[in-house]
């Protein structure tokens, strides 16, 4: 699939990302979701069942597989 960004003549490829969202004043990041990425910009699109998996995965979410330090940019 083309980009959907203007001028840009990239083409989408499945492929697992790292995720992250912010939840609750946390943030959360999710290893190994598929997403489409373009192989010029970087654009990231997710599927609409990708995103409702995401959101239950984030209510139903009790203890994670592993955590990681978070670095703040200051
Ligand atoms: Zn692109």
């Amino acid at each position: 699939m083309k980009c959907s960004i203007e001028g840009c003549p990239g083409e989408y490829q499945e492929r697992r990302i790292v995720h992250t969202v912010r939840h609750q004043e946390q943030v959360i990041v999710i290893d190994g979701v598929p997403a489409e990425v373009c192989s010029v910009c970087g654009d990231v699109l997710l599927k609409p069942e990708t995103v409702r998996r995401i959101e239950a995965l984030l209510r139903t979410a009790s203890r994670p597989a592993r955590t990681v330090p978070l670095y703040k940019y200051a």
